[in-house]
Order: C-alpha cells, then structure tokens, then sequence
C-alpha cells in the first residue's frame, strides 16, 4: 500500500495540473463506479446514502455521468435514487399535514380535553413556521463521496510533507510537476506545520517560482492579444495561461470522465 502511494503521487506528478485535485477527482470517480458495479443494492451502503440523501451537486453528476458512459443506460442510478423519492414524498405529506390547520370539531360544549388537544395541535403546528425547511429532507450526512475525497486528499497530503524533505528521488519529482493548486497549497502548509515542518519551504518555494513563470505566461498572452503584438507567436503555455490562473486559484476542473477512464492513480486502498 505504501510504495502504491508513492507511486500514485509520482503519476500524477507528470500529468498536467495539480497532482492532489488529480488524485482526489479519481479516488472519487473509482468509488463511484464502485458503487454502481457493485453497491447499488447494499444494505449497509443504501441506509448510508439515505442520511446523505444520496451524493452532492457535483458528485450526484459525476455519477450521472459515469454510468452513461460505462453501462449506457442508468439502472443503477435509477435503483438508487428510488428510495430518495420514496422518501421526499413521504416527507412532504407528513409536512403538509403538519402545516394544515385541523378541522374545527363542531361541539355545542367542547369539553376541557377538546380545549387542550386544540392547544397542544396549535403549539405543534406553530414549531411547523412559515418557511421553515422540510427537516426530513436535510442531508444528516455529508455526501460520502466527498467524505471519501477529504479522507484520500489528506492520506496524499501528509504522505507528501513527509516525503519532501526525505526522499530526493520524491522531491524531484514533485519539483517537475506542475505544483500544488492553491487550496491544495494551504492543506499541505497546514499539515507540514502538524507533522513536518521542514517540508514548509520546500512547497513554499515551488509556488514562488511556478506563480512567476505563471504570470509572465499570462502578461504575455496580455501583450500578443494586444492589436500591436497580435502577429507574434504565442505558446501553449501562453495560450492556457488564462485557464490555468483560474485552476490554480480554485483547483483543478474535474476532467471529463474519459479522461479518468486507463487512469490508475487514486483507488482507495
Ligand atoms: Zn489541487
Ligand atoms: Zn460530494
């Protein structure tokens, strides 16, 4: 499993972009076709989904996605999200049960009982305020998908500050590549501080020199833009600048799913 982590991280060091959001985007990608290959019908996985009620925005795409481009229909997603539906429609009638003033109970003489379970309905119905969410469907787990990413980026994230400084082979490596991403950036700072300062400077000095070369990059695709200068050459690197700003900012942009696809980088072990 070990050498198998170095291994991943040297992979990903030689594609393009950020090596962490490569590896988190398919650590997430193999535990979602995971889940359709084999999981759909899993009790244990199926109660876990319903807490989450299923995946996030981008994951809940993702395994859209998937499935049509490996099984070219969507059984599975379909077998899944049934009991998400089930679900939201239960809710919503027991919600607007809940809202909807009960039935005044003709009586000439109501009794002090009526009086008090009309009391208690009114208290119960008021806690029901205008424009309050359906609690029933509030996710009471975050999406395990991404709770799966966070659990996989941190194993990289500390493999990485501790390997920085130790292993010269590992170093160089992570030297060529094209660096961390800016929010990847900060958790690795975060666990170099916790575990190994000394790969602090390291990741530090990396950045510096690749935000140099990307902003030259960029000030040139500025300038040969520039009606005065539109007929000089412009680079590849050039040319992105303007993308890969963005990706360094924010992270990488999840590539589509069959750029992942051969990509063996990212299982969870
Ligand atoms: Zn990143
Ligand atoms: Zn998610």
């Amino acid at each position: 499993m070990v050498d198998m982590i170095s291994l991943d991280m040297k992979i990903a060091f030689r594609k393009q972009g950020c090596p962490l959001c490569r590896l988190r985007y398919r650590a997430e990608q193999k535990y979602l076709f995971g889940f359709l290959w084999e999981n759909v019908t899993d009790g244990g996985i199926r109660s876990r989904w319903l807490r989450s009620l299923g995946l996030c925005h981008d994951h809940a795409w993702q395994l859209q996605e998937i499935e049509a481009a490996h099984w070219h229909d969507g059984m599975g997603t379909a077998t899944a999200y049934e009991s998400f539906l089930r679900l939201a429609q239960r809710e919503i009638i027991a919600y607007r049960q809940q809202a909807r003033p009960a039935a005044t109970e003709s009586t000439d003489d109501p009794s002090a009982w009526q009086h008090l379970r009309d009391g208690i309905g009114q208290l119960l119905r008021g806690a029901q305020a205008e424009g309050a969410p359906i609690t029933g469907l509030i996710p009471k787990a975050p999406c395990p998908a991404c709770e799966l990413g966070d659990r996989i980026e941190q194993r990289y994230l500390r493999w990485l500050v501790r390997d920085l400084p130790a292993e010269e082979a590992f170093r160089q490596a992570y030297e060529d590549s094209d660096g961390l991403c800016l929010p990847h950036l900060q958790k690795a700072l975060y666990w170099a501080g916790k575990e190994n300062p000394a790969a602090s400077d390291i990741l530090l000095a990396k950045s510096e020199h690749d935000l140099q070369k990307r902003l030259v990059d960029l000030q040139e695709y500025l300038r040969k833009h520039s009606y005065q200068y539109h007929d000089e050459t412009i680079s590849p690197a050039e040319e992105q600048a303007w993308i890969r700003v963005i990706a360094w900012l924010v992270g990488e942009k999840r590539p589509p799913e069959q750029d992942l696809r051969g990509d063996t980088t990212g299982a969870e072990r």
